[in-house]
């Protein structure tokens, strides 16, 4: 949305999205969003830009951190003015909260629903801009067009009528959103689903980093729902079996507001060794000591998540949690304008960009700080939306082979009706996401991983002998679940062919087998292409311009 609002300013959009702009999974986002306003505290860009890059285990791209940080300020008082209600001070200035890995209280809140304040806001803006900007609810993005190294529009379908469209356009910018749906534990939505990293891939484009994938230390048992890292930035305790503060062995200095990655691993560590909560895989996130008054103001819907799903009122209990698939680092390279690369010499595809969760810039490097990827999604929005806006003003529309284009989707719709196979593809996406939390989640190593893209491959010939039931046109959403599912699958052996090669432990890929960071051979961006032989990795420089690599300590 903050793309269009960019682009509407001169030109016309059309901004098309499988769901409504703001049932989009950032309205799920909860805790806040990374500004150093300084608040509360003394704060600088620089600090944000240093928390940032140590978060990140040094993989960030440091030109884009700068630029990115040094946006946010501008960000927030943009988002303020256009609507966005945010929680105050007692003086009235706009109040900020401590998140994990920040060295200073920057995260602007609007209570434990800031997602759905900044979704809202922006929502508003799109009406405004009715006249510029037409939205397509409900539509589904198949695949890109592109002629040599230049992108011309999408193909696309109405999911309520099943017709098939070709959408003309000088420019394409892709925001799809993360693929968290992969796991079977994750606080990602239903639409989360490695659509948009897919059909760049297809295109060509290499997927960058897609094996440091986040899991957050507080998701709902069993269910991967969040409970935003805010309940811990409140002041929350985590507690295992034994009722410890285990942090104090993981991060002394840091305790619950460690990096994620540092936090989902001691749970993991704990669970694993016995010590979660009566002999279970879960461990306790205590909320009591906070007092209802101040559950009731900062995570109102913390408490009522907890209530609605397993009857459990965190002023009184503590809430059982465990790690859960949150967010993906990796996705479509970029450069810090926002538009696509697809090579390791930073070679554009004319007229398409990205930005948000699909693109990898790269600001989070191997692990995203909370809060930083609101910020992530506003400023590049912005800044992919001033790209394509340049770009579309000096080009004419190109000529597009319709029906060639038409064609390929309405061949992989008669594909999935007429396939009569034998196999289940929900039975197949549910062994997907088991295999993708056991071999490939929080602990990983060679021989886990081995098994994985193995497994992963069986699934994918499976696919290809599945069954579907729904054979109507009208709403057939079976059918966009399996084109789906097709991408995951996909997008799942590209997770664990990566995770298998960087033999070493950064950020959130952990490898049990190799344990330290290798900054000698691994200080370095993976590229994953796709080729005639399958999946080929390559890999580029990391920007490095104002922190070398130091030891990560908490
Ligand atoms: C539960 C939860 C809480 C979070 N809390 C925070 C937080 O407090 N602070 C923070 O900074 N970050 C948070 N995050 C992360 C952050 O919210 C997301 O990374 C970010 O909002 C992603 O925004 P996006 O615009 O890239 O994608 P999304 O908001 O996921 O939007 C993707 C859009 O692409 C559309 N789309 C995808 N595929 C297709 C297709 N094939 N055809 C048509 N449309 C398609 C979807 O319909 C959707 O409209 C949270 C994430 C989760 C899951």
């Amino acid at each position: 949305m903050r793309a269009a609002i960019e682009v509407s300013k001169e030109l016309d959009v059309a901004l098309l999205t499988k769901v409504y702009p703001s049932r989009s999974h950032s309205g799920a986002a909860q805790g806040g969003i990374a500004a150093a306003l300084g608040n509360s505290e003394s704060d600088s860009w620089e600090e944000h830009m240093y928390d940032t890059v140590k978060g990140g285990d040094f993989l960030n791209d440091q030109d884009a951190v700068e630029e990115y940080v040094k946006s946010a300020p501008r960000i927030i008082y943009e988002l303020e003015h256009m609507g966005c209600v945010f929680s105050r001070t007692p003086e009235g200035k706009i109040a900020q909260r401590s998140f994990g890995g920040h060295s200073k209280p920057r995260a602007c809140f609007s209570a434990d629903r800031t997602g759905h304040a900044i979704l809202h806001a922006l929502h508003e803006q799109l009406m405004k801009q009715s006249k510029t900007i037409k939205i397509y609810n409900e539509w589904y993005m198949h695949s890109l067009i592109t002629e040599g190294n230049r992108c011309n529009g999408v193909v696309v379908s109405d999911i309520r009528t099943g017709a098939v469209e070709v959408m003309h356009a000088k420019a394409v910018i892709f925001c799809t959103g993360g693929y968290g749906r992969v796991f079977k534990i994750t606080t990602n939505a239903f639409a989360s689903t490695a659509d948009g990293v897919m059909a760049a891939f297809d295109a060509g484009v290499p997927m960058e980093d897609p094996e440091f994938v986040q899991f957050h230390p507080s998701g709902l048992y069993r269910q991967g729902i969040l409970f935003s890292e805010a309940a811990r930035g409140e002041g929350g305790y985590l507690l295992n079996g034994k009722g410890e503060r285990f942090m104090e062995k993981y991060a002394p200095s840091r305790m619950e507001l460690a990096p994620r990655d540092i936090v989902a691993r001691a749970e993991q560590s704990e669970i694993d060794e016995g010590r979660g909560v009566n002999g279970e895989d879960y461990i306790h996130l205590d909320l009591r000591h906070l007092g209802e008054a101040r559950i009731m103001e900062r995570l109102p819907q913390i408490r009522q998540l907890g209530i609605d799903f397993i009857s459990v009122d965190c002023v009184k209990d503590p809430l059982p949690i465990q790690p859960t698939a949150h967010y993906s680092m990796g996705g479509i390279p970029t450069n810090k304008f926002g538009q696509v690369i697809v090579d390791g010499e930073g070679t554009k595809m004319e007229g398409f960009f990205a930005a948000g969760e699909c693109a990898c810039v790269s600001v989070h490097g191997a692990n995203r700080l909370g809060t930083n990827s609101l910020l992530d999604a506003t400023v590049f929005g912005e800044r992919s939306g001033k790209s394509a806006l340049e770009y579309a003003k000096t080009v004419d529309f190109a000529k597009v082979n319709e029906g060639r284009e038409k064609t390929k989707v309405l061949k992989l719709f008669e594909d999935i009706f007429q396939r009569d196979g034998t196999e289940s593809y929900n039975q197949i996406r549910d062994e997907m996401k088991v295999e993708m939390m056991k071999n490939c989640g929080v602990f990983r190593d060679d021989e886990k991983l081995k098994v994985c893209i193995d497994n992963i491959k069986k699934l994918q010939s499976r696919f290809k002998n599945g069954k579907v039931t729904d054979k109507g046109k009208l709403f057939n959403t079976e059918i966009y679940e399996i084109i789906e599912l097709g991408n995951m699958l996909r997008v799942a052996e590209i997770i664990a062919v990566a995770a298998l090669a960087r033999n070493e432990s950064r950020g959130g890929h952990y490898r049990t087998d190799f344990p330290k960071r290798d900054d000698v051979d691994f200080l370095k961006h993976t590229l994953v292409h796709g080729s005639e032989e399958g999946l080929e990795l390559k890999y580029k420089p990391v920007v490095i311009t104002k922190h070398q690599p130091a030891e990560r300590t908490y």
